[in-house]
């Protein structure tokens, strides 16, 4: 399938195939599952909704963001809200840090650079992240990996969840499918973030997607 065809799946229910993989897992201990982290709010809800059932590592593999210390501050709050919510929930996620590589996420979207947030630009950031994902994830034994980028209103989950199962047959790992947004995922993300004081971030990461806000902000 090309990635323009990708821009016009139809969704499916990818929140019943959670709970159905769930459900699966039931009764077997705590899987390990190797969860790819946007950021630190986004994380939160994935984080409380699952840590029962998983034995979760954040992998933090971001290329995309534009600038090293916004890069930094988001892993250092994705590290800080692993302490916060494990001191609540009794499960502490692990945290495996990624290469800050921009040049590589400049590359893989070449050519794609004006496209508006959620067209080809980001069908390529998707890729980089999750194919890097589940590289990591068939190299340490981890049988499961996803991304918390399904939570966000603005991504798209039918692209990222057949991006995700085109990495696990490519790496030879199994891709968890997910939409957080359900069950008020999202909504109960911006309450976690508030509780634990979380960076917000009001652009998705790239230099584009900041230029973009600022273009709208102006607009306002
Ligand atoms: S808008 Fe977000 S998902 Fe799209 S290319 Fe930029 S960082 Fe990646």
């Amino acid at each position: 399938m090309s990635d323009e065809e990708l821009l016009f799946l139809r969704k499916e229910d990818y929140q019943g195939k959670l709970d159905r993989l769930i459900e699966r897992y039931a009764g077997t201990g705590r899987p390990k599952l190797l969860l790819h982290a946007c950021c630190a709010p986004c994380s939160s809800y994935c984080l409380e909704y699952l840590l029962p059932y998983f034995d979760i590592t954040l992998y933090y593999y971001n290329p995309n963001i534009t600038e090293k210390a916004e890069y930094e501050h988001r892993v250092s709050e994705v590290k800080r809200l692993t302490q916060e919510l494990g001191k609540d929930c009794g499960y502490y996620a692990g945290v495996a840090e990624g290469e800050y590589e921009p040049a590589r996420f400049l590359e893989a979207v070449r050519g794609y650079e004006d496209q508006p947030e959620g067209g080809l630009r980001c069908v390529k950031c998707f890729r980089l992240r999750l194919s890097k994902t589940a590289e990591y994830a068939a190299k340490n034994g981890y049988g499961l990996f996803s991304t918390t980028l399904t939570i966000s209103p603005l991504k798209n989950a039918a692209v990222l969840n057949e991006l995700g199962r085109e990495q696990a047959e490519l790496h030879g790992t199994e891709f968890m499918p997910s939409d957080f947004k359900k069950k008020n995922g999202y909504k109960r993300s911006i309450e976690l973030s508030r509780k634990y004081g979380l960076y917000r971030q009001d652009y998705c990461g790239c230099a584009f997607s900041k230029a973009e806000r600022e273009r709208q902000r102006k607009e306002l």
